[in-house]
C-alpha cells in the first residue's frame, strides 16, 4: 500500500496558469503585478492595512524585530514549543530569546509564564499560534500593553484561525505567515509580513530593499540593510491559493473532522484545542495520549505501517541549539507544561491529499501502535 504523507498542498489548474502567465509576462512594466496583487488579495482576506511579499516567514519576523527596533542587550520572549524559526531571529538582531510556557488549555503561549518572564531588558513579545490552535490572546495582549511591549504574531501555522472573529495574523502589530510547502497556503517558499501600522510598514519596505526609500531610482542607499523580496513567480503562485483560500482553510478542516469522527470512541487522546471564539484551521491535526507516551515510538510504529507522522516540537530549550544558553536552563527548570506535552505529542498526516478513507487508515494504525 502507498505510503500516507505528513504534509503537502492542493494545487490546481488556477496555479498552474498564473505562474505560466508570470513567467511569460511579469517583466517590463509588469514586473510587480503579481506581487501587487497578492500583497492586496492577502491583506484583504486577514483584514490589515498592509502586507509585504517576502522570501520566508523567517524573513518576516526579522524584519519585524528589525523595525521595532529590537538590537543587542534586548530579551524577546518567544514560546518554549515551537519551530525554531520563530525565536532565530532574535538571535539574528542580537537580542536574547527568553523561552514562555506552554498554556495546556492552548498549546501556545502561556499569559502568565509571559509575565514572569518579562525583565526590564525586554523589548518584544513573539507569539506563535501552534498547529493553527490561538493563544489566549485577550491575556497575551493585556499582559504586553500593560508592560508596553509590541506584539509579533506567528501566524505560519494558522492562515485561516480566527480568534473573536479577527483572523489570525491580525491581532499585533505585525503578522508573519509562511507559505513553505508543507504550509496551508504555499508559495513553495515564500512568506508575508501584515500590519495596521503604516511607519512600520514603509520601515519594512525600506529594510528589506537593501535600505532604498521605496521609488529611489538612483541607487542613493542610506543604510545598510537587507534584501528580502519574493520572486513575481511565487507571487502569481500565491495570488492563486488566496483566491482558494476557502477552500483551503475548509478541506483542513474537514480532515480534522473525519480524524475526530474516526477516533471518536477513543478515550486517552487530545487533539488540537479550539477555544471558545477560536476558529482553528488544524494545519496539523495531532494527538497527545494523555497516559505516558514516547513521540518517538508512535512515529517509528505509524512508519511501520506505512504511515508518516512528526514529532510535537520540542521545547526550544531542550535542543543543542540553545545548549549554551542561560535563558535554556531557567526554561527547562520552569515550563513544566511544556516539558510534559512536546515529548508525546504527534502530528499525524494532514496533507491536502488526504481522503477519508486514508484517515481512517491513519487511525487504525494509530489505535494499534498505542494498543487502544
Ligand atoms: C514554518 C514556520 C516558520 C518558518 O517559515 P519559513 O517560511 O520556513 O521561514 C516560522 N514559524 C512557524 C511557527 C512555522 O511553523
Amino acid at each position: 500500500m502507498e505510503r500516507i504523507p505528513v504534509a503537502g498542498p492542493w494545487i490546481t489548474e488556477k496555479e498552474v496558469r498564473y505562474v505560466a502567465d508570470a513567467a511569460q509576462n511579469a517583466w517590463y512594466a509588469n514586473a510587480n503585478v503579481y506581487n501587487d496583487r497578492f500583497e492586496k488579495a492577502f491583506a484583504e482576506f486577514i483584514g490589515t492595512s498592509y502586507a509585504i511579499s517576502l522570501p520566508s516567514c523567517t524573513s518576516a519576523i526579522h524584519l519585524s524585530l528589525l523595525a521595532l527596533g529590537v538590537g543587542p542587550g534586548d530579551e524577546v520572549v518567544v514560546p518554549d514549543a515551537t519551530w525554531i524559526a520563530s525565536a532565530a531571529p532574535v538571535s539574528y538582531v542580537g537580542a536574547t530569546p527568553v523561552f514562555a510556557d506552554m498554556d495546556p488549555q492552548t498549546w501556545c503561549m502561556d499569559p502568565a509564564s509571559l509575565e514572569a518572564c518579562i525583565t526590564p531588558r525586554t523589548k518584544a513579545v513573539i507569539v506563535v499560534d501552534l498547529y493553527g490552535n490561538m493563544p489566549d490572546m485577550d491575556g497575551i495582549l493585556e499582559v504586553a500593553t500593560r508592560h508596553g511591549l509590541p506584539v509579533i504574531e506567528d501566524a505560519a501555522e494558522a492562515f485561516g484561525s480566527e480568534y473573536g472573529g479577527r483572523k489570525a495574523g491580525s491581532l499585533g502589530r505585525t503578522g508573519v505567515f509562511s507559505f513553505h510547502g508543507s504550509k496551508t497556503l504555499t508559495t513553495g517558499e515564500g512568506g508575508m509580513l501584515v500590519t495596521d501600522d503604516k511607519d512600520l510598514y514603509q520601515r519594512c519596505l525600506f529594510l528589506r530593499d537593501h535600505g532604498r526609500v521605496p521609488g529611489d531610482t538612483m541607487f542613493e542607499n542610506t543604510e545598510v540593510a537587507y534584501k528580502y523580496k519574493m520572486s513575481a513567480l511565487q507571487a502569481a503562485f500565491g495570488l492563486a491559493q488566496v483566491e482558494r483560500a476557502g477552500e483551503l482553510v475548509g478541506r483542513k478542516r474537514e480532515i480534522f473532522t473525519w480524524y475526530r469522527s474516526a477516533l471518536a470512541e477513543v478515550d486517552g487522546l487530545a487533539f488540537n484545542p479550539e477555544g471558545p471564539g477560536v476558529k482553528n484551521s488544524y494545519w496539523m491535526v495531532t494527538v497527545v495520549p494523555e497516559g505516558p507516551a514516547d513521540k518517538k515510538a508512535i512515529i517509528a510504529g505509524l512508519s511501520e505501517r506505512g504511515v508518516d507522522a512528526r514529532p510535537f516540537f520540542n521545547p526550544l530549550s531542550s535542543i543543542k541549539a540553545y545548549a549554551g544558553s542561560e535563558q535554556a536552563g531557567k526554561a527547562r527548570d520552569r515550563n513544566r507544561v511544556s516539558y510534559a506535552i512536546c515529548p508525546k505529542g504527534v502530528n499525524l498526516p494532514s496533507g491536502m491529499n488526504l481522503d477519508q478513507e486514508m484517515v481512517n487508515r491513519v487511525c487504525s494504525a494509530l489505535l494499534e501502535v498505542l494498543g487502544l
